[in-house]
């Protein structure tokens, strides 16, 4: 496999980053014609790791946020295709079967072929009525030309080796006029002042903005005719139809390559000074002893304060994450609970560590302790700042 852009085929990659903790020894480039950012090198048939549950770049096989966007993805598809006609449906990595049971219900007519490369996962779907479960990689499934009406593919694409040749796929096998419902992480939250993990982990090989997704998408031979919400800055949602619309030239980016150079240079800056600051986070957690402390968040946060912040988990009274006790039972030699436990345990102060869904948590956290004082990471962070400038 060649080192040259995935999206504009030009030879200018530059290294920009080095990732922390890269078990594949992965290193982050910029494409200084397009602007695509992408890692080197692409192993894309490296044996699955075990669920390492880190804030660094080996954050391993936890799956827990694509079910999150099966609404939206169905919300975006019932824009632009008719639910009640017969729907050939693909779905690509299709996990637990969220997409699969939500299509069943909310299209009477539609069947479905779902992928999935696991076995264990593939078995979720396998009773479900009007599906055929492949059990394959999408690399290697040899699609119908010309079957389907919808792909829907939902963060798959930032994973493959060669996204452009899987996108081209993904169009031969659609009808034409069919639509392709794609959804990735998208590189802008990078932008965050409060960010502590590591953003470009071991199994992403690609990093999108909305623009270098869009461009892949339409250099397939794709229109896009739902771009990303520009207000959303964890995902790109693109939807886009089959047309022949030929190849075209893909010119060079200068504004977006300043773009991605920019929000990579802030992103660094901003872990750097964020990880400094976990020590003084780690303090006063600390410091409240002995009233009984309970944590809401097991996940890279909580992985980030032990190891970069050396909190000590054993002055807490619980440990609470709903996703991760299906995956794993402890953390650091703490055991970790269900929400519902909080209920009983009558804690004095409840920690939320999570970025992305702390006000669910913490209404959450508030219904099951409403004695509770709840104090979230950004809270947590804000004060860490002060003290440290103090
Ligand atoms: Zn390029």
């Amino acid at each position: 496999m060649s080192d040259i852009c995935e999206l504009c085929r030009r030879a200018d990659l530059l290294q920009i980053y080095e990732p922390h903790g890269s078990t594949r020894g992965l290193k982050v480039y910029l494409c200084d014609c397009c602007g695509l950012v992408q890692s080197l090198p692409r192993i894309d048939r490296a044996g699955r790791a075990p669920a390492a549950i880190s804030g660094g770049a080996d954050w391993g096989d936890v799956r827990t946020g694509k079910s999150f966007r099966t609404q939206a993805a169905i919300a975006a598809l019932k824009r632009h295709a008719d639910f009640n006609g017969d729907l050939s449906v693909l779905d690509v990595g299709s996990n637990r079967g969220s997409f699969v049971q939500a299509m069943l219900q909310t299209a009477p007519h539609a069947a479905i072929t779902a992928i999935e490369p696991d076995a264990r996962i593939a078995e979720s779907c396998a009773h479900a009525e009007r599906t055929e479960v492949v059990c394959a990689r999408i690399e290697d499934a040899a699609l119908e030309t010309e079957r389907f009406d919808i792909v829907h593919s939902c963060h798959t694409i930032q994973h493959l080796a060669e996204p452009a040749r899987v996108l081209a796929d993904h169009w031969r096998g659609l009808k034409p006029g069919g639509l392709l419902i794609l959804d990735a992480p998208n590189i802008a939250l990078i932008d965050s002042g409060d960010i502590a993990e590591e953003w470009f982990i071991d199994k992403h090989l690609y990093h999108f903005s909305a623009r270098t997704l869009m461009r892949l998408v339409s250099a397939a031979g794709f229109v896009v005719v739902a771009a990303p919400d520009l207000a959303d800055r964890k995902n790109l949602l693109i939807v886009a139809r089959k047309m022949n619309c030929g190849a075209r030239p893909l010119l060079a980016d200068s504004r977006e390559v300043a773009e991605a150079a920019r929000l990579i240079s802030a992103y660094q800056a901003a872990r750097a000074r964020n990880l400094a600051a976990l020590t003084f986070v780690a303090a006063e957690i600390a410091a409240m002893a002995p009233k009984r402390v309970a944590i809401w968040g097991a996940g890279r946060l909580f992985d980030s304060l032990v190891v970069h912040g050396g909190f000590v988990p054993a002055m807490l009274s619980h440990l609470i994450d709903q996703h991760l006790l299906k995956h794993v039972d402890s953390r650091f030699g703490r055991p970790l609970d269900a929400p519902e436990s909080l209920a009983r345990a009558n804690p004095d102060v409840v920690i939320v560590m999570s970025r992305g869904f702390a006000d669910e948590i913490c209404a959450e956290a508030h219904q099951l302790a409403p004695r509770a004082e709840i104090i979230t990471y950004s809270d947590l962070l804000q004060r860490a700042h002060l003290r440290k400038a103090a």
